[in-house]
């Protein structure tokens, strides 16, 4: 089973942490790429992540250089088809069932996959602050289509927006591309009201993403933290589990769930 590798040590915190989340107002996760690893796509930073194969265009480049351009779409053409096969793990289920049970409220999420919105969560409980990898959005006019709307020339090396004429991109945040502001201003806003934020499988190194639980925990959140390495806000936290996140998540919405029925 699944839960079997997790040490006792790990089981007793989150046995503290479902406490701190049955009794929490308003509960948010914050969810990085190690929730989606378990689902076999590579974050970045992991020794087999996606910055050691290749290194990530920036938006500078991608505005200024037309073989960048082509570049960035034939990419996307080759990968997005084995993101789109990529399934949820035990990790976004059980995210899933603690909103499902009203004891988690929302998932913002720096994920670009759309595992959570796969899971069966609303997605009008996802902040996806970075974007989404199943968008295709017109730089000029703005108009977000989705990747299946065939509206979008498969054949053109770089194609352009059916409505405008202007520069298309996928509905992500490269590096040095602005947020969007809505999303982050929203993001924020959350993180003061919420008394509790769980961050899971991010090494919260991407800023201003990671002033998310940061703000949180500096106006008075109880800051929860899973992931198998250290971050730089663990000086911040009231909990924290080294461990997978798929094993701590089934572990712990299993003692959430326990809790809500004991009620
Ligand atoms: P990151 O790569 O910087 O950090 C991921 C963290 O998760 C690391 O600390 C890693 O040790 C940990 N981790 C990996 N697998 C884990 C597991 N099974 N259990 C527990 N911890 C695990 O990712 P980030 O903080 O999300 O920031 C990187 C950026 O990369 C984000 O902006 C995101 O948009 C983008 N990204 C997204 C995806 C995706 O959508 N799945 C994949 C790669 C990168």
């Amino acid at each position: 089973m699944l839960e079997a590798s997790l040490e006792l040590d790990h089981r007793l915190e989150l046995d503290r942490i479902a406490q701190s989340i049955l009794s929490s107002r308003q509960a948010l996760a914050f969810t990085g790429a190690g929730i989606s690893t378990e689902s076999g796509i590579p974050d970045f930073r992991s020794p087999d992540g996606l910055w050691k194969r290749s290194a990530p265009t920036s938006f500078r480049e991608f505005l200024n250089d037309p073989e960048i351009r082509a570049r960035y779409w034939r990419r996307r053409r080759e990968r997005y088809p084995e993101l789109v096969d990529k399934l949820p793990n035990v990790g976004h289920q059980s995210l899933q069932q603690l909103i499902d049970a009203g004891t988690l409220d929302l998932v913002i999420t720096q994920n670009i996959d759309g595992l959570h919105q796969k899971s069966g969560v609303d997605s009008g409980r996802i902040i996806e602050l970075h974007g989404s990898s199943h968008q295709i959005r017109c730089l000029e006019c703005r108009t977000l289509f989705p990747a299946d709307s065939g509206e979008i020339d498969d054949q053109a090396t770089i194609p352009d927006c059916p409505r405008c004429g202007g520069m298309l991109k996928e509905a992500t945040i490269s590096f040095g591309e602005p947020l969007i502001e809505e999303d982050l201003r929203r993001s924020l806003n959350l993180a003061e009201e919420s008394d509790f934020v769980l961050v899971v499988g991010s090494s919260l190194t991407v800023n201003p993403a990671s002033r998310v639980p940061l703000v949180a925990a500096r106006t008075g959140a109880t800051l929860a933290i899973i992931n198998n390495e250290e971050t730089p806000l663990d000086r911040y936290a009231e909990h924290i589990v080294q461990a997978s996140a798929g094993a701590s998540l089934s572990y712990l919405t299993r003692q959430v769930l326990a809790g809500v029925q004991d009620n």
